[in-house]
């Protein structure tokens, strides 16, 4: 097995559930968390290991270190059949493109890999890390006909916190998710609702539908459900805990517990509740982009520079969805006919966002 983003929040959680396994780690590769890429040197003993920043290369205690791009080199060298993708970001892209290229099985957390070039990824051999694509992918084995997808959204940090005072939130409030523990990026999007809309993109390139909603559960002990052309809805409930998701793309066989079930009578507090896109703005964008796919590399870079503009405290939360909406507005009849084109857009895309930002 290959764990990209290794020192992430599901890069960790995949390697546990390869030492509870006693699966091989052939190769690690992380961004710049340097000190836990060499525990986890020590501990997993992989054949290869990558760092994106080439200035920690030397820091790294590995005799077979890649830098950056390189990591499609150590993808070619890997002898191992799966690979999981838990890098954060567009910088998820290259090895995603890679994996499939080199006909090995792409578990996938990266969703961005997905916004941004689901047309170029054989989508249907695709293992998601998501609790939502799993959740429905688990509802699809009933082989009636569907009529709609629905995944849900725990309304992130701000779901409490009324429209007007989004202005002046902090990013510490933005990084305090109520449910999930993870990263900071996607807990910055869950708070803006980018997740989401993103997580919609990640649904129709992995089940070939635009017939797909997102609606409010607070308490993210729902994460799916499907509507089927019978009038049925089945609906996937766990704990918040993604160990789940990760086991099964991880084992694809999975016949032991992962996560305690539910407590049935913790269920009375469940309601749902629509997207108020006053609120989360970033998610109007929905429609749209369902009709014009090739979008999504425009929304994913503005937002990725606007997150990690607000993370550094040099632009407020709202900005983040004003930029993306006008970076929409002016790439809107983008189309993207090669792999390569999308790593030129994308440049573009956070060019024109850093400008506009700036007069913002
Ligand atoms: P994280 O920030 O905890 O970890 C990201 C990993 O990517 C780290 O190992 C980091 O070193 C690496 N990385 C960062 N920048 C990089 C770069 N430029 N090049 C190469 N590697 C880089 O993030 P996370 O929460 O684990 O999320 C990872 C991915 O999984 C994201 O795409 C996220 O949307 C998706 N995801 C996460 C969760 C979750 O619960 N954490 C749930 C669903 C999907
Ligand atoms: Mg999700």
């Amino acid at each position: 097995m290959v764990i990209l983003g290794s020192t992430g929040s599901i890069g960790t959680n995949a390697l546990e559930i390869c030492k509870q396994h006693n699966i091989q780690v052939e190769a690690l590769s992380c961004g710049s968390n340097v000190d836990l890429l060499n525990e986890q040197i020590l501990k997993f003993n992989p054949k290869f290991v990558c760092i994106s920043d080439p200035a920690l290369k030397s820091k790294v205690l590995h005799k077979w270190v890649f830098v950056g791009d390189e990591i499609s080199d150590m993808l070619e060298l890997c002898k191992s059949q799966k690979v999981v993708n838990a890098i954060v970001g567009f910088a998820g892209l290259r090895a995603s493109l890679k994996t499939q290229k080199l006909g090995k099985t792409l578990a996938l957390a990266n969703k961005e890999s997905l916004v941004v070039g689901g047309k170029f990824l054989k989508t249907d051999e695709i293992l998601p890390i998501d609790s939502e694509h799993f959740g429905l992918k688990f509802l699809l084995q009933n082989k009636t006909k569907i009529s709609k997808l629905i995944i849900t959204a725990s309304g992130g940090a701000f779901y409490k916190t009324p429209k007007e005072a989004l202005k002046n939130v902090t990013p510490k409030e933005a990084l305090k998710h109520p449910n999930w523990s993870m990263g900071a990026k996607i807990t910055i999007d869950s708070a803006s609702m980018a997740n989401k809309l993103f997580e919609i993109m990640e649904a129709y390139w992995l089940y070939g539908t635009k017939n797909i909603d997102a609606i409010i559960e607070p308490t993210s002990m729902i994460h799916a459900l499907i509507e089927f052309i019978d009038g049925s809805t089945t609906a996937h409930f766990s704990r918040a805990d993604m160990k789940l998701a990760i086991a099964h793309a991880v084992l694809e066989n999975v016949d032991e517990n992962v996560v305690k079930p539910l407590d049935l009578l913790e269920l009375s507090q469940i309601k749902f509740h629509q997207i108020d896109t006053e609120k989360y703005p970033i998610f109007s964008l929905k429609d749209e982009l369902l009709n014009s796919p090739d979008m999504g590399v425009v929304v994913n870079a503005a937002n990725e520079v606007m997150v990690a503009k607000f993370l550094k405290n040099e632009c407020g939360f709202l900005d983040i969805s004003n930029a993306t909406l006008k970076a929409f507005n002016k790439f809107s009849s983008i189309k993207i006919s090669s792999s390569d084109e999308i790593f030129e857009i994308d440049k573009e895309v956070r060019k024109y966002t850093k400008e506009i930002d700036a007069k913002i």
